[in-house]
Order: C-alpha cells, then sequence, then structure tokens
C-alpha cells in the first residue's frame, strides 16, 4: 500500500496560492499546516500549540489569504507581541497573496503613525500590528473593525508575558461577534485558556 504524502494541491486551495507557495520553495505542507488549513476553510476557531519555526505563520497566513476577498475593506487582524514578528509575518502573508493581489500592512509601535495611516488608506486587506499601536489606530478610526472576519493571535503567550492581555481583551471585545479567531501559542497557561473560553 502507497501512502499519499499530504500536498498543498490536496488542501483545495485557489492554485494561484498554490503557485505562490511553489515559488515561495514550499513543496509540502508542515504538519501544522496539514492540520490548521483544513479547519479554518472549513469555518472553525483553532487553537494551535506551536513553537517558531514549525510554518505556524503560513498555517494561518494560507487560509487567511484564500478567504480575503477583492473587497477593499480590512477583513483580518493578526496581533503579535513585537514589531519584528509583524515585519516578519506582514512579508510572509505578503508573499503568500501576491498572486491574489491581498495586501497586507504591519502597524507598531515605533514608526511614526502617521506613515502607517497613510499605508492603511490603499487598500489594505489584513493588518499584522502589536496590541498597543493596533488599539492607537482602532480609537483614532484609522482601523476599522465592522468588517474584520479573522482575528489571530499569534504567540499568545508572549503577549501575555508582555502584559498585552487587556489590550487583547478590549480588542476582542469591540470587534463583529461573527468572525474566526484562531490562537497560537508555544505554551498554554492559564490566562490563554480563559481568553479561549471566553471568545472562542
Ligand atoms: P514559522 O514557523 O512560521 O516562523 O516558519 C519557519 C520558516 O519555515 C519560515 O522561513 C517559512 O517561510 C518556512 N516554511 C513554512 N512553511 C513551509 C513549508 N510548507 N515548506 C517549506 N518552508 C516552509
Amino acid at each position: 500500500m502507497t501512502t499519499q504524502k499530504e500536498m498543498f494541491g490536496n488542501l483545495e486551495l485557489d492554485k494561484k496560492i498554490v503557485a505562490a507557495l511553489t515559488d515561495m520553495g514550499f513543496e509540502e505542507p508542515s504538519p501544522i499546516q496539514a492540520a490548521t488549513i483544513p479547519l479554518v476553510l472549513e469555518g472553525n476557531d483553532v487553537i494551535g500549540q506551536a513553537q517558531t519555526g514549525t510554518g505556524k505563520t503560513a498555517a494561518f497566513g494560507i487560509p487567511l489569504v484564500q478567504s480575503i476577498t477583492d473587497f477593499k475593506h480590512i477583513q483580518a487582524l493578526v496581533m503579535t507581541p513585537t514589531r519584528e514578528l509583524a515585519i516578519q509575518v506582514a512579508e510572509e502573508i505578503g508573499k503568500i497573496g501576491r498572486t491574489r493581489r491581498v495586501r497586507a500592512l504591519p502597524v507598531y509601535g515605533g514608526q511614526p503613525i502617521e506613515r502607517q495611516i497613510r499605508a492603511l488608506r490603499n487598500n489594505v486587506q489584513i493588518v499584522i500590528g502589536t496590541p498597543g499601536r493596533l488599539i492607537d489606530h482602532i480609537n483614532r478610526g484609522t482601523i476599522r473593525l465592522d468588517h474584520i472576519k479573522f482575528l489571530v493571535l499569534d504567540e499568545a503567550d508572549e503577549m501575555l508575558d508582555m502584559g498585552f492581555v487587556d489590550d487583547i481583551e478590549e480588542i476582542m471585545r469591540s470587534l463583529p461577534t461573527e468572525r474566526q479567531t484562531l490562537l497560537f501559542s508555544a505554551t498554554m497557561p492559564r490566562p490563554i485558556l480563559s481568553l479561549t473560553k471566553k471568545y472562542m
């Protein structure tokens, strides 16, 4: 008996996305990608326990890109603990979304907010940001939440350690209730589990 190797082509992905993944040198999904992508595409909330280096960014980036429509509004929000991770995630989603022209923008503290506000006017569909700066934009009305269908918490335990839990809850409370929430964390301490119980 031969076992069929899991391939991106078997995951019911848009051919344009598979082409982008091939360009990136991705030949087959990592275990977390094979497990997560179908669940997200079916409309589920997902909790993933994953370290960096497992391919977790593409595990949420691929189904996000596939689910984003041409509609020029912010449709997904990704929260990360650091600006470095925000930039890295935005770059990876940008590559995955290149062939579908999905636009991803990182926003983080320490960069002039005016520059981010101008960039946000440019038909951005996925915003990746650190919690404090995201709240700043939400309060200014430069990030509108009404059309958000996906919230991703990346490295949730790190965000918790950095004291972002109130900011995260504030954002989760303000989002449309009709949405999917995806949470990735290397560890699952009690405050994270309570977030998942309350909002997922
Ligand atoms: P991450 O765990 O998301 O930080 O990803 C770790 C590294 O693996 C990144 O450089 C990704 O671009 C790369 N990567 C993710 N998924 C795959 C895949 N299916 N095949 C090859 N490389 C991958």
